[in-house]
């Protein structure tokens, strides 16, 4: 049998909460092992170049953006960065929408032009009146009104989680926004770029950097705990397997993926739809919110990372239910998941030397930037209690 070692923090998961935190502390003095159960760093931020050359998101598209210049300047140590709009479109009734709703989607709608003025007025009209809306159903429709919303919203969303919008907490629609203008980007958050030479690269730039990190993929909680003794434990895995659903399993929404390539010579006849040479799609994305279509959206990343290659890569994306042999990939924000999360959560509270970070160990559909804001701040508060 190997003996045991000793170090500092063990960290469960190489994705973004426990590459950053594995960062700090080891550059802070701190001995640290990292093991992520996948054979790759970056978590679901993983990319990796597929059979056709392609750059490609395998667990779906990453858009990296953030209004915070502490998380740009703290990334930007181990990246470059590629500037990029993210736009997308949705597609039903046999067309492409400017999407999330604008002034540009209305006239769509309308088949003819309008103006500000004009949507605006129709909007007033057609809203339904909720001051405080409550699900994700009203809080579409407090803005929208229901014929849109049953045209983008309620069958995507449907599809998506398996749940009817009015089951799901008002934030996760309402993370799209619905515009006055023109505005087609997705966000407008102030930072929008990729890590010039992917994810993966960036994480392997952090690793580099840390001369305290060991860094161990394949390998499990479970096989680490015989391998390693450690002051603290991060747990960036599902908060409910470290209590061994105890209170039962948290529910999450899990995602298959469907990849096709196209040569240069396949794509010329797609110049008409996608407007551009060399790609298939005319956006980085499509969502379809049909549900006789079984997939959501479509990712032709090469859109956003503007990789100059000839071929390109197309990402079809379908909802899964999710069991213990799939990945966890959404935490499902309902009511009753939140009560539920509520009682891991004060188990947790009560661990002396374990963090539960990241959007499994918080059971919260948090973005790139916020949990490297997270591990940025739960990385100084460990540096602070153990180097006393
Ligand atoms: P993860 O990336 O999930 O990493 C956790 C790691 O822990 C995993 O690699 C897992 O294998 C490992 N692990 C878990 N349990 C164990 C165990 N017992 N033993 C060993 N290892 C274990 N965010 C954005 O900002 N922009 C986007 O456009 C965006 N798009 C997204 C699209 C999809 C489809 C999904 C699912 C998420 C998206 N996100 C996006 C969110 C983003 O993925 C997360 O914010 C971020 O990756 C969370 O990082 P994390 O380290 O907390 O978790
Ligand atoms: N949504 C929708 N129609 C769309 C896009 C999004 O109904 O065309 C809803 C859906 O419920 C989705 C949520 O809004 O889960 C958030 O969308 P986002 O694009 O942010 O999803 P993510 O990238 O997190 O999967």
């Amino acid at each position: 049998m190997s003996a045991i070692s000793s170090i500092d923090f063990l960290i469960v998961g190489a994705g973004f909460s426990g590459l950053v935190t594995a960062e700090r502390l080891s550059n802070a003095g701190f001995c640290c092992v990292v093991i992520d159960q996948r054979d790759h760093l970056g978590g679901n931020a993983y990319d990796c170049y597929d059979e056709a050359g392609v750059l490609i998101h395998p667990y779906g598209p990453h858009y990296f953006r953030t209004n915070s210049q502490r998380i740009i300047d703290y990334l930007s140590r181990f990246t470059e960065w590629h500037p990029v709009e993210y736009e997308i479109k949705s597609f039903t009734r046999d067309q492409y929408w400017s999407f999330p709703i604008n002034l540009n989607t209305f006239e769509e709608w309308l088949g003819r032009s309008s103006t500000e003025e004009e949507w605006s007025a129709w909007l007033e009209e057609t809203k339904v009146a909720i001051d405080h809306p409550q699900n994700s159903e009203e809080v579409i429709v407090s803005q929208v009104g229901w014929e849109l919303y049953r045209t983008f919203f309620e069958p995507y969303t449907l599809k998506q989680w398996k749940l009817h919008p009015r089951e799901l907490q008002a934030s996760v629609c309402g993370r799209i926004p619905i515009r006055l203008n023109r505005d087609n980007r997705y966000v407008t958050d102030t930072f929008q770029a990729l890590p010039a030479n992917g994810y993966t690269a960036m994480f392997q730039s952090m690793v580099d950097q840390s001369p305290g990190i060991e860094v161990k993929l394949s390998t499990s909680f479970a096989e680490a705990q015989k391998q390693y003794s450690y002051k603290h434990l991060i747990f960036t895995g599902p908060i409910d397997t470290y209590f061994d659903h105890c209170f039962g399993a948290l529910p999450y929404r899990s995602l298959r993926f469907e990849r096709e390539s196209y040569q240069a010579s396949e794509l010329t006849a797609r110049e008409e739809i996608s407007g551009k040479k060399g790609h298939w799609q005319p956006a980085m994305q499509v969502n379809y919110p049909d549900l006789d279509v079984p997939y959501t959206r479509t990712v032709e990343i090469k859109h956003a990372t503007g990789q100059k290659i000839a071929a390109t890569t197309v990402i079809r994306e379908f909802p899964d239910d999710w069991s213990p042999s799939k990945e966890p990939f959404y935490p499902i924000p309902t009511n009753e998941s939140s009560e539920l999360y509520a009682r891991y959560r004060a188990l947790a509270d009560q661990e002396q030397h374990v963090s539960f970070i990241g959007r499994l160990g918080t059971y919260r559909y948090y973005n790139m930037d916020q949990v490297t804001g997270m591990a940025l701040t739960e990385a100084e508060k460990l540096i602070k209690r153990y180097s006393r």
